[in-house]
């Protein structure tokens, strides 16, 4: 089998199907990344967030995942829309959960790309991942050229960071991209500066404990009262690291599986605010805010309200 030939087919398969990069590395253990995880683990950079800490070494090194693993397929899609919540929202929404659930609509287009690759080469393993299991996706999406880490801890490409990544697994040999080592943030530290409650005291890592995005999103307990002082409107997730980042302000809008979703961005304050534990579910069925649950939601609601009347209580 020509490598380089189904190297081709499958780039033009994956663009086909709208993903915005696919970037192809071979299986091995990334020691580097693995040692620098192993770090910030130490150092509780994943807070709550126990499942980051099982297992480690099968995000850097997929022969553990299964054995005869030959090549990483890394995909990229790009959610930027020109989606924008009313000025009287009162409650800010992370511009990923005012589109329908990643989770969903990327896995069914990593598994029409899988299918496909099934279809022509027949290989014995195919394993498809959209956050759904222990692989370094951002790791991989730099060992296969598509992207090098931020300050902000995400990864950013010369075409900005507003992208979802996928992975497929497989035994099928394909001729690997160089890895992506250029530095794009140079001597930029707009992320660093801007982050609300220094997060990013540790450029390239962003420490959980103290991110808004992390209590907003994956922190089941309260929200620490010197977090809730630094959210003002955010009430799920926060996107202030990206939206200062220069190669986010020359993105393009480039969500091609993504529509926004109306009935998020049709949202006053009072129907945040209005959304009662039945019909929680019927407002927020499509987007990621879904696996918040309602507890959490008014936990947030009543953080952003709290923070509103202590800012309105204070002398000018
Ligand atoms: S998501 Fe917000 S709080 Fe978290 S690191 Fe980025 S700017 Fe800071
Ligand atoms: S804002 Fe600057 S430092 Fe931060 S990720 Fe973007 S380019 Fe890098």
């Amino acid at each position: 089998m020509d490598t380089a030939a189904v190297k081709e087919e499958i780039h033009l398969e994956a663009m086909h199907l709208g993903f915005s990069k696919c970037g192809f590395a071979s299986s091995r253990f990334l020691a580097e990344d693995f040692s620098r995880y192993e770090t910030l683990i130490a150092e509780n950079y994943h807070a709550e967030m126990l499942y980051l800490g099982k297992e480690p070494q099968k995000r850097f090194y997929p022969s553990l995942i299964h054995p005869v693993i030959r090549t990483v397929i890394v995909l990229m899609a790009g959610y930027k829309t020109q989606a924008q919540q009313r000025k009287d929202a009162g409650y800010i929404i992370s511009k990923y959960a005012l589109i329908p659930d990643y989770h969903i609509i990327m896995m069914d287009q990593v598994k029409k790309l899988s299918s496909f690759i099934d279809g022509k080469y027949h290989p014995k393993i195919l394993l498809n991942f959209v956050d759904t299991g222990p692989i370094s996706e951002k790791a991989w999406a730099r060992q296969a050229g598509l992207g090098n880490f931020g300050k902000n801890s995400l990864i950013i490409t010369p075409e900005g960071s507003y992208f979802f990544i996928g992975i497929i697994l497989t035994d099928l040999f394909v001729d690997p991209d160089e890895p992506f080592y250029e530095d794009l943030c140079h001597d930029c530290d707009l992320c660093v500066k801007a982050c609300p409650t220094q997060a990013l005291h540790k450029p390239y890592a962003v420490d959980a404990r103290l991110c808004i995005s992390y209590h907003t999103i994956e922190n089941k307990k309260d929200i620490p009262a010197s977090i809730v002082e630094k959210m003002g409107t955010k009430m799920y997730g926060c996107d202030v690291c990206q939206e200062v980042c220069p190669l986010n302000r020359r993105q393009a809008v480039n969500s091609v599986f993504f529509s926004p979703l109306s009935s998020l961005l049709d949202m006053r304050a009072k129907d945040f605010e209005a959304v009662g534990p039945t019909d929680f579910k019927q407002r927020f069925h499509e987007s990621s805010m879904l696996r918040l649950g309602y507890r959490r939601y008014k936990r947030n609601i009543e953080a952003v309200k709290k923070m509103a009347a202590s800012e309105r209580k204070r002398p000018s």
